[in-house]
């Protein structure tokens, strides 16, 4: 459908969340678009609608006005259920805390999602076991949440939004929680996907340190979007 391999693009996207008589305005005209292979990150002050942006990206909100381009289909005009659809097929979102399930271990994490694709079990298995290679965790495919560290968690998180072949990775400080080192070796993680799968990323951070591991920087202030500046990795 699109030819222009751009698989994330946002036009003119207004948000706006109802506030007592009035509305507040998450995102004000925001542009911003994201190819293939592709990371992105997103600085800015708290508030400022960051996490909005990424919610709009990921359909989970509706914007007031704008498009959003999904490997080019505009969702905006997408029903709930084909809204859902397309989440589980193309988007894979990776939130700050990995809300992993504590009774089921790494590779059952990855596995339910499959079966709503409609996927056997058997062929879940084998792709549960290849995204934990992936993300460096073969060896503990058996491990339950609270066996594995934060770092690894989110290890977890990634191979899971992963397993769906997602066109776009929505990624909200992803290592808010995690140590120096742990962070760093999760973004360069996050980068090395984004190249090898060939998706588009979008990372909120509030760390500016891992900034030049991604290709551009792009900031929010009161909903609105500077246009992203290149970064020299
Ligand atoms: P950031 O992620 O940059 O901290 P957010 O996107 O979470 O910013 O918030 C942007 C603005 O929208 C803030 O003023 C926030 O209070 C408001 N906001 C965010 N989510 C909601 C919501 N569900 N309902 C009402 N207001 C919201
Ligand atoms: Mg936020």
């Amino acid at each position: 459908m699109s030819s222009t391999a751009s698989h994330l693009k946002l036009v003119n996207v207004t948000l706006e969340y109802p506030d007592g008589e009035g509305s507040i305005k998450a995102l004000d005209a925001v542009d911003l678009t994201v190819r293939a292979g592709q990371m992105i990150s997103l600085v800015g002050p708290s508030g400022s609608g960051k996490s909005s942006l990424l919610a709009a990206a990921a359909t989970l909100v509706r914007p007031t006005h704008g498009l959003v381009l999904i490997d080019g289909t505009d969702a905006t005009g997408l029903s709930d259920k084909d809204l859902t659809a397309l989440r589980r097929e193309i988007i894979g979102i990776i939130f700050q805390q990995p809300n992993l399930l504590a009774s089921l271990t790494a590779a059952e994490q990855l596995i339910i999602g499959e079966h709503l694709r409609g996927k056997s079990v058997k062929a879940a298995r084998a792709k549960a076991a290849e995204m934990l290679d992936v993300v460096g965790l073969g060896a503990s495919a058996d491990k339950r949440p609270h066996q594995l560290s934060g770092g690894q968690r989110q290890r977890v998180n990634i191979a899971r939004a992963l397993m769906g072949g997602p066109k776009v990775l929505l990624v909200d400080e992803p290592t808010s929680a995690l140590d120096h080192e742990r962070s760093d070796s999760i973004v360069r993680l996050l980068r090395r996907v984004t190249d090898e799968f060939m998706v588009a990323t979008v990372m909120v951070t509030h760390d500016t340190e891992f900034v030049p591991l991604t290709d551009s920087v792009a900031t929010m202030r009161d909903g609105r979007l500077t246009a992203p500046v290149l970064t020299h990795a």
